[in-house]
């Protein structure tokens, strides 16, 4: 069985849906129920005795969209562990394009970035490089772009303080660096950090990299490692927006895409297009009775 549920314009709603049934069952995928979500005023949860995640999502986004959705096998429970990517996720910048300006190179970095978290670069590759040409500038230029540029997105705050609440383990995790990973976890209220280390001498980026690269992989490897200290049965959620968020999307229970890529939304078992972060929340079924502040 497939649980979908979904948050949408109130607007024609049920003609949508009349709509989406049909094109669903035109693909031999039966609609078995369809309501809002007792609690979650704004939450239209659709249940479908059997059919493949990829084809609901694909028919109902065609339908929906704008919309926030979840799709998964069986039930959507509260999960254990939440592990996120940061830039363009949880805060609204990238923070190496961000602090490219300071050294006068952002348009050069920013376009290597943009093509890096579409999928069309190596991620490696491509890090290594923006890295390096960053070569020279200031370690300062990080606290005054932490203070004058970098905001967490709508939500961030309130959706890991409620999951905390809930007792689920909040991890971030990216391919950006500690340096801003660290202040910004702190700010949003993550529980633990993996990222990149910018290498420094004389106060002053040496234009690499300090130890192991964090990649996709790693950020797999990071939700696996954590999901497995919390034993069978724990259910996993992430969020990314970008090519490198997709095998961790892809390894947990709840895969969601936040405002992403075209390659990650593909790649996930849901997206939020429409809300902000905390529609996260009310797709998890959580009522709004029951967040935390952040
Ligand atoms: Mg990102």
């Amino acid at each position: 069985m497939l649980i979908a549920r979904l948050i949408a314009e109130p607007d024609g709603l049920e003609t949508r849906l009349d709509a989406a049934s049909a094109a669903l069952e035109a693909r031999g995928i039966r609609t078995a129920a369809a309501a809002m979500l007792e609690h979650c005023g704004e939450v239209l949860q659709i249940s479908l005795p059997d059919g493949d995640v990829a084809t609901v999502r694909e028919l109902l986004g065609a339908h929906f969209d704008p919309c926030d959705l979840l799709v998964a096998r069986d039930t959507i429970e509260v999960p254990r562990l939440f592990v996120s990517d940061m830039d363009s996720t949880m805060i609204g910048q990238e923070c190496i394009d961000e602090l490219a300006d300071y050294a006068g190179i952002k348009p050069q970095i920013a376009a290597i970035t943009e093509r890096a978290m579409q999928g069309e670069l190596d991620f490696p590759t491509a890090l290594r490089e923006r890295v390096g040409l960053l070569k020279g500038l200031e370690e300062g230029a990080i606290e005054r772009c932490l203070g004058e540029r970098i905001v967490p997105v709508g939500g961030a705050r309130t959706l890991v303080a409620t999951l905390k609440a809930h007792g689920c383990r909040t991890v971030l995790v990216t391919g950006g660096f500690h340096h801003f990973a660290d202040p910004v976890a702190e700010r949003i209220g993550f529980e633990r950090v993996v990222g990149n280390r910018l290498a420094v001498a004389d106060g002053k980026l040496s234009g690499a990299l300090a130890g192991a690269i964090s990649d996709a992989d790693t950020k797999e490897a990071t939700l696996r490692e954590e999901a497995a200290r919390l034993g069978e049965g724990a259910r996993t959620l992430a969020m990314g927006d970008g090519a490198n968020d997709i095998p961790m999307l892809q390894a947990a229970d709840y895969g969601i895409a936040y405002r992403a890529k075209p390659a990650a939304r593909a790649a996930a078992s849901g997206w939020i297009e429409r809300g902000n972060l905390t529609a996260a929340l009310s797709l998890l079924g959580i009522p709004k009775a029951d967040w935390v502040a952040g």
